[in-house]
């Protein structure tokens, strides 16, 4: 290798000095291990990580070749693994509320369409929303609000089917994906999860609240599913939900008529399909 080892790390854009140290190589000396340390920490305190992890590994192989003190280097890796794997977590949740966010949302969709299992039962969608959440706000503050948010979330996450995951679709509005989920499975899941949040109890908040969701959750048998078909249903099914007078999981029956799950059954203004559309 041809390249200039006296020079500083974190200035060499030559990958094969970064990357391609022979194995019987002997190692330029000590400082030069330790600048890599230095330049690991610089890039790790910019957030850098990948470049960070690469500079402290080379460090490690060179103080392993003869040197002590490797083992305060490999200590130092290890936390930037941990942290790296950390931050790589933390980018595909939102802060909030800790459910996963869109980007997840867009990668797992991504992978599950040729999912075996949701080849074999399909896949069910389900949009969330917080019923006049809005007047929440109003009433105690946005910071009151957020912590409804939180609790709203917990209780979505209970009870969820193996694999099934919860997003924050928008500011209130939450999307359970349900992969290698049955239609009926995916209807009672969200029903129990909206009587869950009904019945949730706020006395540590104010004992006079009462927070209610609208839900509505679509099928796909198709093979692969038909995501975006998924999401306009789900969409549509939603404002069927709120139309109905809100606080009920809206689905589509085999027939194609919008129906609400459980009690909210019986309710008498259903919007249907045919009135979409006005
Ligand atoms: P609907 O039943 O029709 O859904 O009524 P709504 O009031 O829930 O709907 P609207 O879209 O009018 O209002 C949504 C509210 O959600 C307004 C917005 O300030 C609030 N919101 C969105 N994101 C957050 C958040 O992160 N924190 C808090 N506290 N409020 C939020
Ligand atoms: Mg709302
Ligand atoms: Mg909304």
């Amino acid at each position: 290798m041809g390249a200039d080892r006296t020079n500083d790390p974190v200035h060499t854009n030559d990958p094969e000095w970064v990357e391609g140290l022979p194995d019987d190589h002997l190692g330029p000396a000590p400082e030069t291990a330790q600048s890599y340390v230095r330049a690991g920490e610089r890039l790790a305190r910019l957030g850098y990580w990948e470049d960070a992890y690469r500079q402290l590994r080379i460090a490690v192989r060179l103080l392993d070749v003869g040197a002590e003190g490797a083992s305060g280097v490999r200590a130092e890796l290890e936390r930037l693994r941990r942290e790296h794997a950390m931050a790589s977590e933390q980018a595909l949740r939102d802060c909030l509320t800790a459910s996963y966010n869109r980007r997840y949302m867009d990668d797992r969709l991504g992978s599950l369409l040729d999912d075996p299992v949701v080849a074999a039962v399909g896949m069910a969608l389900a949009m969330v929303d917080i019923d006049h959440f809005k007047q929440v706000n109003d009433r105690y503050g946005h910071p009151f609000g957020d912590r409804v948010l939180q609790r709203v979330v917990d209780e979505l996450h209970k009870d969820l089917p193996d694999g099934a995951f919860c997003v924050r679709y928008g500011g209130e509005e939450f999307m359970l994906v349900l992969p290698g989920c049955g239609a009926a499975e995916a209807v009672a899941v969200c029903e129990r999860a909206r009587i869950r949040i009904d019945r949730h109890n706020w006395l540590d908040l104010d004992p006079e609240l009462r927070v209610t969701v609208s839900v509505g959750v679509t099928h796909s048998i198709a093979a692969p599913p038909d995501v975006e078909q998924l999401l306009v249903s789900a969409d549509m099914l939603l404002y069927a939900a709120k139309g109905s007078g809100r606080n009920a999981v809206a689905f589509l029956e085999e027939n194609g008529a919008v129906a609400l799950a459980g009690p909210a059954g019986g309710r008498r203004d259903i919007p249907q399909p045919s009135s979409w559309a006005e």
